[in-house]
């Protein structure tokens, strides 16, 4: 089996994760009320979608 020629530095490391983000999703400023909400689902501030009250408070 191959082994690593040499130990890999803390700075090839910390380089190598800079890479490893995370990512916000698709987040979407509701058109009823302007609350930021994941888009394809339900305001959940306001409770509307395509435009109409879908839940109600
Ligand atoms: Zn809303």
């Amino acid at each position: 089996m191959a082994v690593p020629f040499r130990r890999t530095s803390k700075t090839a490391k910390r380089k190598r994760r800079t890479h490893y983000k995370l990512s916000v999703p698709g987040m979407v400023n509701c058109p009823n009320c302007g609350e930021p909400t994941l888009s394809h689902h339900v305001c959940k501030s306001c409770g509307h979608y395509k435009g109409k009250e879908v839940v109600s408070k």
